[in-house]
C-alpha cells in the first residue's frame, strides 16, 4: 500500500539554493512525489531543477537527523551471495558463469561457477562486457603490497568482497548502521563514518569508489572535496549516479524509478557532475558505460506508472522492446545513458 504519512515537520530542512552550484533560480520539475520504489518512506516531495547547472534537488528535504526514516527495509541490508539470491533461470545462471570466467581472467579473480569460454564470449556482447566491468568498477590490479581502496556507502559490501579478492586492502564507510552490521558479519573492514570523519587519513588511498551514493548526500560538493583530500596524488575516483537527462528519465517522467524520493536528494546530468568533479579538483574525467542497467529501471518505472511498487518488478527477467532500444542508443549517446559512470584522477 502507498504510504501517505507525512514526514515529521521538525525533521525537514529547506533548500533555497542548488546544493550543486549554489544558484537560487530554479524551475519546478515535479511536485507531490512519494516513495513508490519501496513504499516505506513517509512524506510528499517537490523536485526542482536548477536553471544554471541543471541538477535537480528536493526542497524541502529530510534533515540529517531524520533521513534514516527513508532507509527502513532498504535493499542494502541483504547480501547478494545468499542461496535465495542466486538466479533460478538456467540461461541466466549460464550467463553468470560466463561472466565469472571473464572477470576471473580480466581482474585476477577465482569466482565460481566459471563457465568455459566466457573470457571470449562476454567481450563479443558490449552490454555484457560493460556490465561485468562496472561490477568490478574498472579496477586496475592492485600494486604488489596491495593498495588501499575505500568504498564510500558500500551497501551490502558485495563490491568490497570482490576488491578484497583481487588483493586490494579494501575498506568501507557508510552512514547506515544496519548496512555496517551486515557487512561486518561478512568479515569486511567497515565502519559507520563519513568521509569527513577520515580527515586523519589524507592522501592515503589509491582508489575511492562511490556507487549510487552522491545522490543520497546532503552536500555532494563537500563530499567530493573530502574524497579529493583522501586520495593519494594520482589516485583514482570511480563514481556512478543516475542520469537526470537519460532516455528513461524522459520516457517515464515523474514515474522514473531513479527519482526515488526522499532518498535521492540531488540528481545530476553528465555536465553538472563533470563540473562538480572539476570544481573539487579532479582532472582526466572519463565517462564509462554500465550495460543492461536500464532493463531493471524500465521495468520498475513501468510498474510505478501502473500504480504498483517498483520493487514488484525487480526480478522481471525479460526486458521490454523500449528498454532494448534505449540500451542500444546508450552505446552511441553517452549523455542519454541511464547512469553516469565516471573515472576521475587527482
Ligand atoms: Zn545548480
Amino acid at each position: 500500500m502507498q504510504t501517505l504519512k507525512p514526514w515529521p515537520v521538525d525533521g525537514l530542512e529547506s533548500v533555497p539554493n542548488c546544493p550543486v552550484c549554489g544558484n537560487g533560480r530554479r524551475e519546478l520539475l515535479y511536485n507531490d512525489l512519494t516513495d513508490r520504489v519501496f513504499n516505506v518512506a513517509p512524506g510528499q516531495w517537490t523536485l526542482y531543477r536548477c536553471t544554471q547547472c541543471e541538477s535537480a534537488y528536493l526542497d524541502p528535504r529530510p534533515n540529517q537527523t531524520t533521513i534514516g526514516l527513508a532507509y527502513e527495509n532498504y535493499y542494502t541490508h541483504t547480501a547478494e551471495d545468499t542461496p535465495e539470491a542466486q538466479p533460478k533461470n538456467l540461461l541466466v545462471r549460464q550467463l553468470h558463469a560466463w561472466v565469472n570466467d571473464y572477470i576471473n581472467v580480466r581482474y585476477g579473480l577465482a569466482r565460481k561457477p566459471a563457465g568455459f569460454g566466457g573470457r571470449w564470449l562476454v567481450p563479443l556482447v558490449p552490454s555484457f562486457k560493460a556490465k561485468a566491468d562496472t561490477k568490478l568498477r574498472h579496477l586496475p590490479r592492485p600494486p604488489q603490497d596491495g593498495g588501499r581502496l575505500l568504498d564510500v556507502g558500500f551497501g551490502n559490501g558485495g563490491f568490497l568482497k570482490l576488491a578484497s579478492e583481487m588483493g586490494w586492502h579494501a575498506e568501507g564507510i557508510d552512514f547506515d548502521p544496519k548496512a555496517v552490521a551486515v557487512a561486518k558479519a561478512r568479515g569486511l573492514n567497515v565502519r559507520c563514518a563519513s568521509a569527513a570523519d577520515l580527515s586523519d587519513q589524507n592522501e592515503q588511498f589509491d582508489i575511492i569508489t562511490l556507487s549510487h551514493v552522491i545522490e543520497h548526500v546532503h552536500d555532494p560538493i563537500t563530499l567530493l572535496k573530502d574524497l579529493y583530500r583522501l586520495l593519494k596524488p594520482g589516485g583514482i575516483l570511480w563514481l556512478e549516479t543516475p542520469n537526470l537527462d537519460s532516455l528513461g528519465a524522459k520516457r517515464f517522467g515523474r514515474n522514473w524509478m531513479a527519482l526515488d524520493p526522499p532518498r535521492h536528494l540531488v540528481l545530476f546530468n553528465t555536465d553538472s557532475l563533470r563540473n562538480s568533479l572539476a570544481q573539487a579538483g579532479f582532472g582526466q574525467i572519463s565517462p564509462h558505460w554500465n550495460g543492461m542497467v536500464l532493463f531493471s529501471i524500465y521495468a520498475q518505472s513501468a510498474a510505478i506508472a501502473r500504480g504498483q511498487c517498483g520493487q514488484d518488478a525487480v526480478h522481471q527477467v525479460t526486458p521490454s522492446f523500449a528498454a532494448i532500444l534505449a540500451e542500444l542508443r546508450g552505446i552511441v549517446q553517452p549523455k542519454k545513458r541511464e547512469y553516469i559512470t565516471f573515472i576521475a584522477r587527482k
